[in-house]
């Protein structure tokens, strides 16, 4: 099936629209019919090549809402018509350890939903920034939300269970001071998803033109990173701190504003490396600085369960499919409130 997709061919150029092709889908596959995609900034580092490894032609989008359009022979779980959403996997090994404690985005041959190995044409994945995806049934989520709040559903699908993932695994809650870096679209979700889990929210920003925003989103206390007296007086206090900025910075600020045993967990990926921290900041204190990727299957349900039941999305901007180039330099300067999210309608236009 031939759909049409908007991407780019070469890191230096602007993503265009272009026609790809999907596999009709085998025994264990559903195809969806895209609605909505978010925009991450891990679209922007992959399209441009800031990471190594990038393919071409790249289309990115890994957080995908739509409804179910033909299911394989042997798919119980989906049906025709469903509201469904795709993150970050299409498919991986399914029978290592990681795969088995339903942690396939930890599976040594995870597939990412773009620029991940595949039989298909053209020999690396396409992803959400198109009509319709193919994907292994195991790595379709249901979406329960109310159908109207569809595209605010999309972000959950990366930025959502990327923050909510080390929230969890560091146990975010009622007693815990936690503290969100960055307010972008990790960070926005950071901040609604550790208040909905009970914690004392601290939110870290660069922009001070975010502070209303952050208490509205749930934070009780809002920090610009860059005002050192108001870091001080955070000094030694915060339990956990998630960390969600896209370029290299100093990590000593926020280390020291740890208190012993916390832990700063790294989820931006800038595409180079921070400077190193002192050491003694971690050692003082027995400090630790901690990585965390997406999250499996199983606790992304369980994440897109928890924000229906709690009426949490995502706060979106809507854009045509010709509007990303513009996105992309608004994302990059922090101007984005907080998650652009493409109609896949406007692909065909
Ligand atoms: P985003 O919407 O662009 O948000 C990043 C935020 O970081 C900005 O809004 C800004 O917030 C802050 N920031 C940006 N540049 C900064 C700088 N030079 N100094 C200080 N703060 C800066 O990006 P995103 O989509 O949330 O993604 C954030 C990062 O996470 C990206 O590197 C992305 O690739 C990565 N990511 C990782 C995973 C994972 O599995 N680990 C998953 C998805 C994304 P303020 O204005 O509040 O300062
Ligand atoms: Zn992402």
């Amino acid at each position: 099936m031939t759909v049409k997709a908007y991407g780019a061919y070469a890191p230096d150029q602007a993503l265009e629209s272009m026609d790809i092709t999907r596999r009709a889908p085998g025994a264990h596959d559903v195809q969806i019919a895209i609605d909505f995609c978010g925009v991450c900034h891990s679209d922007l580092h992959t399209v441009r090549g800031e990471w190594a490894g990038s393919q071409f032609p790249c289309v990115p989008g890994h957080e995908i809402v739509g409804r179910v359009s033909a299911i394989g022979a042997h798919v119980t779980q989906h049906k025709v018509g469903d509201l469904v959403g795709v993150g970050c996997m299409v498919d991986s090994c399914k029978a290592c350890a990681d795969c088995g404690e339903g942690l396939e985005n930890y599976c040594d041959n995870m597939v990412g939903t773009y620029n991940g190995p595949t039989p298909d044409a053209p020999g690396h994945t396409l992803g959400g920034y198109s009509e319709q995806i193919v994907v292994h049934e195991r790595f379709v989520l249901r979406v329960t939300h109310p159908q109207e709040q569809l595209a605010a559903v999309a972000p959950l699908l990366c930025a959502g269970i990327t923050v909510w993932s080390p929230l969890r695994h560091w146990n975010a809650g009622p007693g815990k001071k936690v503290g969100i870096v960055g307010i972008g679209g990790l960070g926005h979700m950071g901040i609604k998803l550790a208040h909905a889990m009970g914690a004392h929210v601290v939110a870290f920003t660069t922009s001070a033109s975010k502070r209303d925003d952050a208490l509205a989103l749930g934070a009780d206390e809002v920090v610009i990173s860059k005002d050192a007296d108001a870091m001080a007086a955070q000094a030694k206090t915060l339990d956990l701190i998630i960390n969600t900025v896209a370029a290299p910075h100093d990590l000593d600020a926020f280390l020291q504003i740890l208190k012993r045993d916390g832990t700063m967990v790294l989820v931006g990926a800038p595409d180079s490396p921070h400077p190193s921290p002192q050491v003694f900041n971690l050692i003082m204190k027995r400090r630790a600085i901690a990585g965390s990727m997406i999250g499996g299957i199983p606790e992304t349900q369980e994440m897109l369960d928890f924000c229906a039941e709690h009426g949490i999305v995502s706060d979106i901007e809507m854009i045509r499919a010709d509007e990303i180039n513009g996105a992309y330099e608004r994302m990059l300067k922090g101007d984005v409130k907080y998650r652009f999210v493409i109609d896949s309608a406007t692909l065909a236009a």
